[in-house]
């Protein structure tokens, strides 16, 4: 498996029990970085879509690549207090505490075609949290999409249940 192969593996980081699906190997690799961001992008071939949202900061560098490659605009969600002017924003629950997502407040059209793309799914409280805040905007949520999933966490599940299509390249079993 191309892609999978490229992700490396680093065990109890941040904390214990963790393993983190660092994509900085994929990322690196002129190869890996052509065929996630191809493979992201050929499903929506064709299909009309004004922006893809990516989200701070891995969603970035996946989204924008994707962005430019169908032709669309780009929206940065972002963590609590980075963006310049009024914002609007989502709080969402961690493990410990709580996070804020947000854009600005003229960030989206209504009924604007927007993908959302980060690079992992894992409880999915970040994606959700994201899709509620685009949706309060006025945006209509074509899918979903990201290169890792964690099928154990039951993040997609969660999006699927939301009605939207979710594409995800590269599954690891656990956490
Ligand atoms: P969640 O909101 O639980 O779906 O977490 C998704 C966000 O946390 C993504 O932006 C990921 O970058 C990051 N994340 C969560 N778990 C991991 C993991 N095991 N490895 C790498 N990144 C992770």
């Amino acid at each position: 498996m191309p892609l999978k192969s490229r992700i490396r593996t680093i065990p109890d980081y941040p904390k214990p029990g963790i393993q983190f699906r660092d994509i900085t190997t994929l990322l690196q690799d002129a190869f890996g970085f052509r065929k996630l961001v191809d493979d992201l992008v050929q499903p929506f071939a064709g299909k009309r879509i004004d922006a893809v949202a990516g989200i701070e900061a891995r969603g970035f560098i996946i989204g924008g690549a994707v962005a430019y490659q169908l032709s669309t605009g780009f929206i940065p969600v972002r963590k609590k207090g980075k963006l310049p002017w009024e914002t609007i924003g989502r709080d969402y629950e961690l493990e410990y505490g709580t996070d804020r997502v947000e854009i600005h407040r003229d960030a989206v059209a209504a009924g604007q075609r927007v993908l959302l793309v980060d690079d992992l799914i894992a409880t999915g409280g970040t994606a959700l949290a994201t899709l509620d805040l685009l949706r309060e905007a006025g945006a209509e949520i074509v899918g979903c999409s990201f290169v890792v999933d964690l099928p154990d966490l039951g993040g997609r599940a969660r999006l699927e249940a939301e009605g939207v299509s979710v594409l995800t390249l590269v599954e690891f079993e656990g956490e």
